[in-house]
């Protein structure tokens, strides 16, 4: 599989990157490590004209602060740089393991936390070549017009499929965009929309600057991830649980999953379900079954949907005993 012809842009600053992209509109997009954008090119899922690298930008290769504080991670950090930077093992171990079980080394070598929070959504009927998918007649996500997941269905289902996502929305991690008209920041819980289509609430032209992470003070979070291969394979059920205790009772608890559904999901019964209370085996084993109970993983990616329902329940344990020792 060959890439199209496009334009490659190499700007050196935020304000540059942005410029461009504001002059070259829809046509454009951002490109980090490309081991998302580049493969997607090659089966001609995603065309830019212009293909804008943002790893010249000094401030979205920085990491700054540490745990007291709270942490800024430059979008452009790879993956590499994630799971072997010092204060991110030691203060964010959750954000470092997660970080390791994406792809494989060289991939992480050149993948960047920034493309990892901005992931394509992935489905069966739409991760193939494009004489693959011109033999179905392509389908809604691009070039068609029937779901082939939910033929019925005017949504496309196809699934959100990063590590660092529900790792993020769990810890209550922070977003910072720019583009021509300005900065926003925003949740990362904010950033996820239920369509595989249309699966980011953000502007094309908007630009991931860094990631900031809270201060450490006292929570604890851990991720635990399903997947065929354990050397390399994308997520088909993440779960991340946070939990923040005083005096021996959780006063805080989010389980997300990911790897369900077109953005991550955060079951809040079984968040509710620890609040207010020790964290001990009958609670742990409460909240696993209210994971299940409201886990909805899709028919569309792989392993069969209801043992990953099932896993729901076994990876949220795991991960609340994970953080009970
Ligand atoms: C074989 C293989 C296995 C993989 N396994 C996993 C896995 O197990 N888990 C997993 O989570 N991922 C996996 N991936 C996906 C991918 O490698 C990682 O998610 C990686 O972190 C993507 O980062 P990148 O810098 O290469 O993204 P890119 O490909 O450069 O970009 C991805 C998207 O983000 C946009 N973008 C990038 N940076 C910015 C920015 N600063 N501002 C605005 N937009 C931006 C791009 O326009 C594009 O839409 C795998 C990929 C491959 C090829
Ligand atoms: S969920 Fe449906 S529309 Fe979306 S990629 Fe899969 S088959 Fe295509």
């Amino acid at each position: 599989m060959r890439l199209p012809k496009f334009e490659y842009r190499t700007p050196q600053t935020i304000a540059e990157a942005v410029k461009i992209m504001a002059d070259v509109g829809p046509e454009g997009q951002f490109v980090a490590g490309g081991t998302d954008l580049y493969p997607n090119m090659k089966r001609r899922q995603q065309m830019p004209k212009t293909v804008i690298s943002v790893m010249r930008l000094a401030e979205l290769n920085q990491i700054t602060g540490d745990g007291s504080n709270g942490i800024r991670i430059g979008a452009s950090v790879t993956l590499t740089e994630i799971c072997e930077n010092e204060i991110i093992k030691r203060d964010y171990p959750v954000v470092a393991y997660a970080a390791h079980t994406i792809s494989t080394p060289l991939l992480r070598n050149m993948g960047t936390i920034g493309g990892n929070l901005l992931l394509d959504t992935r489905c069966n009927y739409y991760d193939q070549n494009y004489e693959w998918r011109k033999g179905i007649n392509f389908c809604l996500k691009k070039d068609g017009d029937v779901c082939w997941v939910a033929p019925g269905s005017s949504k496309c289902w196809a699934v959100q499929s990063s590590d660092l996502v529900p790792v993020m929305v769990a810890i209550g991690a922070k977003l910072r965009f720019a583009s021509t008209l300005g900065e926003r920041v925003i949740d990362a819980a904010g950033l996820y929309n239920d369509d595989g289509i249309e699966y980011l609430h953000k502007r094309p032209d908007e630009l991931l600057v860094s990631i900031e992470l809270p201060p450490t003070n006292g929570w604890r979070a851990s991720y635990q991830k399903l997947r065929r291969r354990g050397a390399f394979d994308f997520p088909v059920l993440g779960v991340a649980a946070y939990i923040q205790s005083h005096g021996g009772v959780v006063s805080d608890a989010k389980i997300v999953l990911g790897g369900i559904a077109p953005s991550p999901v955060e079951i809040k019964e079984a968040g509710t379900t620890l609040i207010g209370k020790p964290l001990d085996s009958n609670q742990i084993h409460a909240a696993a079954e209210a994971a299940y109970i409201k886990a909805r993983p899709l028919d569309n990616t792989d392993f069969v949907y209801q043992w990953r329902k099932q896993m729901a329940r076994q990876y949220t344990l795991r991960a609340l005993k994970d953080i009970q020792t």
